[in-house]
Formats: C-alpha cells, sequence, structure tokens
C-alpha cells in the first residue's frame, strides 16, 4: 500500500499527506465513492458532457462545407450525410441529457457521447477506402484518420478513475483497429502499428489527466464537508448526506438510523480545564468513534458537542446495539481521568413514521433530551 501511495502521490505530482492512502483507492474505481462526491463528480461529468456534444454538434457539420468543396462527388454527399446524422446524434445527446446528478446517467452520456464519432469513424473510413484520392482531397481524406486521437485527447477532460477511462478508452481503440483490419497489408503493418502506439500512448496520458482532476476533486471535497477540528464531516455536508440517505432508503425501502449523541456535562471540562482541553476530548471522542464505526456508518459534527450518526441499513434495535457497543466500550476520557459520557437518542425513519430526515433528526434529538431528563449516560431508543 506504501509503494502504491507513493508512486500515485509522485504520479500526481499532489504534496505528500493532501491525499490520504485510504483514498487512493478511489482513483481506481469508483466503488466506494462516498454518496456525496458520487453526486458531485456525477454532476460534473454530466456538464462536460453535455459541453463537448455542443462543441461536436457545431463543428461536425462546419466540416461539410470543406468536404464539399474538395472531395470527389458522390464521396463529399455521403460523408456530408453521415455528418449531418451524427450532428443529429450530438444534439439530442445535449437537449435530452438527464442533468440528475447519477452516475448512470454520466456513464450512458460518455458512451453515446464516444460511440458516436466512434461509428463515423469506422462509417467514413469505410467509404474513404473505395476512393482513390490525390492531392488536396487526400489530406483533406487522411484528416477523418485523426478523429480517435481527438476523441481521446478529449476524455482526458473528464475526472474518471482509472477503470472508467479504461471503460471509455478501449472502444474506441477497438474500433481503430477494426479500421485498421479492413485494409491491413505487409505494407502498412509498421505504420499501423506505429499509430495504434501513439494513440495507446494518448489514452494513457489522458487517463492520468483524469485521474489528477479526480484526485484535486476528491482533496477538495474532503476540505469542504470536514470539521476541522474533528475531521468528522461537518453540519452542512451531513444534511446533505441525509437527504440523500432518505431518497435511497425510500427508494429501496430499507431502513435509516439515527443516533443524536449529546456528550454529558461538557461545559465543566471547559470551564475546569480550558477550551483547549475541551477541544482535544472532542478531538479525541471522533477519532474513536471513526475508529470502531463500519464504513458505511457516517458520524457528523452536528454542533459543539453533539454528533450525530448515520447508519443507512440498521434497523432502530441494530442502532441501539451498535451505541451500546460504543458506550461499552468507552467514549474518551475528561481530563479529570473519568469516563466521558454521552446522552443518546436513536430514530428509524421507517418505524419511528418520520415524513423526511428533519422528522428523523428531530426525533432522535427529542429521546437524547428524555436521556438527558432521566439523569444522562443513557440511551433512549423508543417512546
Ligand atoms: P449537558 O450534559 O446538559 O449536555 O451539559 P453540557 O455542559 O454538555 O451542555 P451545554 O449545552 O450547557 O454546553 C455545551 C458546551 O460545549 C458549551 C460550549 O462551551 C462547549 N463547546 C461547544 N463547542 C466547543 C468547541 O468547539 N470546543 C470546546 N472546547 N468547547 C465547545
Ligand atoms: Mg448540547
Ligand atoms: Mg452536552
Amino acid at each position: 500500500m506504501h509503494i502504491t501511495h507513493f508512486i500515485w502521490q509522485r504520479l500526481l505530482g499532489m504534496a505528500p499527506g493532501e491525499i490520504q492512502s485510504g483514498d487512493t483507492l478511489w482513483l481506481l474505481s469508483p466503488r466506494q465513492h462516498m454518496p456525496l462526491l458520487a453526486q458531485r463528480r456525477a454532476l460534473m461529468l454530466l456538464n462536460r458532457c453535455r459541453l463537448f456534444a455542443i462543441l461536436f454538434s457545431v463543428l461536425t457539420p462546419a466540416w461539410a462545407v470543406i468536404d464539399l468543396l474538395t472531395l470527389p462527388y458522390p464521396l463529399s454527399l455521403q460523408l456530408t450525410a453521415l455528418r449531418l446524422l451524427v450532428t443529429a446524434a450530438f444534439i439530442a445527446l445535449a437537449l435530452w441529457q438527464p442533468m440528475d446528478g447519477r452516475l448512470r446517467s454520466a456513464y450512458r452520456g460518455i458512451a453515446l457521447l464516444f460511440a458516436t464519432p466512434t461509428l463515423f469513424y469506422i462509417a467514413s473510413h469505410l467509404l474513404l477506402r473505395r476512393y482513390h484520392l490525390e492531392g488536396l482531397s487526400a489530406a483533406i481524406g487522411a484528416g477523418y484518420a485523426f478523429l480517435p486521437f481527438v476523441l481521446l485527447a478529449g476524455l482526458a477532460i473528464f475526472p474518471l478513475t482509472l477503470l472508467e477511462s479504461l471503460a471509455f478508452a478501449s472502444p474506441v481503440l477497438l474500433g481503430f483497429i477494426l479500421a485498421g483490419l479492413l485494409d491491413l497489408s505487409g505494407a502498412n503493418l509498421p505504420s499501423f502499428g506505429g499509430e495504434f502506439w501513439l494513440l495507446s500512448l494518448l489514452a494513457g496520458v489522458s487517463a492520468i489527466a483524469g485521474i489528477s482532476q479526480l484526485a484535486f476533486i476528491i482533496v477538495l471535497v474532503h476540505q469542504a464537508i470536514r470539521d476541522p477540528l474533528t475531521g468528522v464531516f461537518s453540519r452542512r455536508s451531513g444534511e446533505e448526506m441525509l437527504g440523500l440517505l432518505q431518497m435511497q432508503a425510500q427508494r429501496a425501502r430499507q431502513p435509516l438510523s439515527l443516533a443524536f449523541i449529546d456528550l454529558d456535562h461538557f461545559k465543566a471540562i471547559n470551564d475546569r480545564y480550558g477550551h483547549l482541553a475541551g477541544d482535544q476530548v472532542l478531538r479525541h471522542f471522533a477519532a474513536l468513534m471513526l475508529a470502531r464505526l463500519r464504513r458505511s456508518d457516517i458520524l457528523v459534527r452536528w454542533g459543539g458537542e453533539e454528533f450525530v450518526l448515520l447508519m443507512p441499513g440498521a434497523t432502530r434495535e441494530q442502532a441501539a446495539q451498535v451505541i451500546a457497543r460504543l458506550r461499552e466500550q468507552g467514549l474518551g476520557e475528561r481530563p479529570d481521568g473519568s469516563g466521558l459520557s454521552a446522552s443518546v437518542g436513536v430514530a428509524e425513519l421507517w418505524r419511528d413514521d418520520c415524513a423526511d430526515w428533519c422528522a428523523l433528526v428531530d426525533r432522535a434529538d427529542a429521546r437524547m433530551y428524555q436521556a438527558k431528563q432521566a439523569g444522562r449516560d443513557r440511551v433512549v431508543s423508543t417512546g
């Protein structure tokens, strides 16, 4: 892991420590991206996809003028017809691309964006090989061979993981091989090999550019969504995540539990030992929780010494068990060496009949208050 981390850092030119070693896997595959990152990235991909589609829908028909002026009839007309078809596909993509922030829509958009010119490339190749062009028209005809290069260079504008870059680049490379196979002979094998090598290199460079964009996005998202003191999620990002988790839970009819955790008699720590000592207790508490929680659980600093723990997929009983286990293992120490305690309220979206995440937080907050009233250092998950 250390070696791969080192290589990534050199490769991406990132300052050490900016991207944590646990996050380098995120550069390889999108599987474990947290929902907030996934959604922002999907929107970014969709936006760029549309931009690309608009650009191509203007440039593709524009070049038809050059074809009509320089290429022989009927080749020029056939190519123009092809261009109009492709332009229609790009316009459709630009107009009907759903900007819903879902990764699946982004994948479909990029796949169509790359498939359209790849098919155009193969079709134009099939047409052009029937003619023996000379002079200016030969130069214009040869220009068509650059299309796969343009496409793979364009791949660099998308913040993609390594696996995604490979998945989008491979069909273009295959299309290039396919077109090459059509008129491959011993004579042009070396030049075809050279071009293919160049194209593969370009794909590699674009993949690195995409990964490095993604790395910067991950670092920025990390900084923007975390609370600087404890490193857990900030209230703002916690609310955003709650919105997403609520949607997911309602769509899949899965449980979503939430624990509202308020540290007991925290003000007394500040009063007796100073604010810095209080900060240290908060940091230690957060670090202990993060070390013990599952990857899917999300800890949010809701305010001062109040934390909210989101447990997607957990029933109310399971959530109460998680809290019981955490309390059993200890929440940290007060500066005088005694154990830190908390009052906790647990609620679940369906079980507590909450209309939305606000109601879920309110319900857990009310139960936390009941726990305080009942003498602190306890969990309330019913009533
Ligand atoms: P209770 O058991 O009723 O929850 O009592 P409490 O003292 O924990 O609750 P109260 O709401 O009266 O006080 C919370 C305190 O948390 C007050 C504030 O000074 C402290 N606090 C809030 N944010 C920070 C912080 O970032 N650092 C430090 N050191 N203290 C903080
Ligand atoms: Mg409080
Ligand atoms: Mg408190």
